[in-house]
């Protein structure tokens, strides 16, 4: 396996919930010498500088600011968490008398079969009492915990004919026999490193085990559970932290929860971009009219993963835009903007990969299906500049293992890159990148 493929599995499995993925992210910016700020205090801010917001512990946006007078923001976009099962507050249930299990309910739209048959544990965060605080402790139990066991075909002979998942009761993970000495607040709490007795309220998500590996008959493949965001949030974190410094400012913004809507305080639809950014020019001493022409002169990208045609199933793709895994980029296009391409944002970036010597591809939904949506569009209504939505090609989106290509990795680190390089302005006549 090679060093990117290598360095990216070892971030998804570091990472098993969105407080893990922003962890991973801070812990590498810190190491390049990134400077924390709080969004509690007022800021100061020197030029050239490096640094990082945090919003909940899972959404975080970096900030690679040069010398000079700043004319816009080179940002690029993904999301930190992915579908899975939340662990409800009081889980453990008795069930047929001699099995407890842990009540969970759904988190975003996930394939369910794909949760069925294999190891599974827990990660998340806690809140704990601390020296007279309330303060937050990452979880990862970092074994193979739970499982949810398929009724055997003897028992359900409908199982091949479409079969569909009730979560309230085919869902439940088997935590073990009936008779617990310990329950499994105790395993929270151990894997916390605090007493039961402090643990005041949890985060925590179920997560897939089965480690990611690479494969096929040329290694072209590479499998992993949540691909879908964390492939893209790599790619772009390793471009910006390869960039080299350009005029403008590069941000990184990795948002929570948009497989449910983006619609909490750290997620795409909140204040966190636009708060940080006008914080930013505000630090800087620029004025409100200064903040709104920087916003004129600025782009983003957001990054989130593209549907591959696939094998069993081509009849689903485009009759024209059909992305293909390790093809490049996938830039996506959708009429009624839930992707928020347009002929613009689409040749700022495609120039900017030509640059980079990375191949683009394209995807539309056929016209008589829906598809997905994403946070570019979601992102714009709040800080509204020239985006484009853009992915890597997958396979089995949203399923509890995803597969994608070995080499689009790579080109988006080499994108991103030459994105953040880059500026962004807007000139009577044109534009100029
Ligand atoms: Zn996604």
């Amino acid at each position: 396996m090679d060093k990117i493929n290598r360095e990216l599995l070892h971030f998804i499995s570091a990472s098993p919930s969105p407080y893990h993925a922003v962890e991973q992210i801070r812990l590498r910016l810190e190491g390049e010498g990134y400077t924390e700020l709080l969004e509690s205090e007022p800021w100061k801010l020197t030029l050239p500088g490096k640094y990082y917001v945090r919003r909940n512990g899972s959404s975080i946006i970096a900030l690679d600011l040069p010398e000079g007078e700043l004319p816009g923001f080179m940002i690029m976009a993904g999301h930190s968490d992915s579908p899975s099962f939340k662990i409800k507050e009081t889980a453990p249930v008795q069930s047929a008398g001699m099995y407890t299990q842990l009540n969970v309910e759904k988190y975003g739209g996930m394939l369910c079969s794909t949760w069925l048959d294999r190891p599974l544990s827990a990660a998340g965060r806690v809140a704990v009492r601390e020296k007279g605080r309330i303060v937050t402790k990452l979880v990862n139990i970092d074994r193979d915990l739970l499982l949810i066991p398929n009724v055997a075909i003897h028992m359900d002979r409908g199982a091949n004919e479409g079969k569909s998942y009730n979560p309230n009761v085919d869902m439940l993970p088997v935590l073990g026999s009936a008779e617990l000495q310990r329950g499994f607040d105790a395993l929270a709490a151990e894997a916390a490193g605090v007493e039961e007795k402090d643990l005041l309220s949890k985060d925590l998500c179920l997560y897939p085990r089965t480690p990611g590996t690479v494969w096929g008959a040329e290694e072209e493949f590479v499998s992993s559970p949540r691909l879908d965001d964390l492939q893209c949030v790599f790619a772009c974190l390793e471009g910006l932290l390869a960039a080299k410094r350009g005029e403008s400012g590069a941000v990184l913004a990795v948002f929570d929860n948009e497989e449910v809507g983006s619609g909490t305080k750290q997620g795409a639809d909140s204040s966190f971009l636009e708060d940080v950014l006008c914080r930013v020019c505000e630090a800087l001493g620029k004025s409100p009219a200064e903040y709104r022409a920087a916003l004129a002169n600025s782009f983003m990208v957001s990054a989130d993963n593209a549907h591959a045609v696939h094998p069993n199933h081509p009849e689903f793709a485009d009759r024209n835009d059909r992305p293909k895994i390790n093809g490049g980029i996938v830039i996506k296009y959708n009429a009624n903007q839930r992707y928020t391409t347009d002929s613009v944002s689409a040749a700022v970036f495609g120039e900017i990969c030509k640059a980079a010597g990375v191949p683009v591809q394209r995807f539309t939904n056929r016209a008589d299906m829906p598809g997905g949506s994403t946070l570019g569009n979601i992102s714009s209504a709040h800080v509204s500049i020239d985006t484009v939505d853009i992915g890597l090609p997958q396979l089995a989106m949203h399923s509890a293992y995803e597969t994608a290509g070995v080499k689009d990795t790579e080109y988006l680190i080499r994108a991103a890159a030459e994105f953040y390089a880059r500026s962004f302005r807007r000139t009577a006549e044109g534009i100029e990148i």
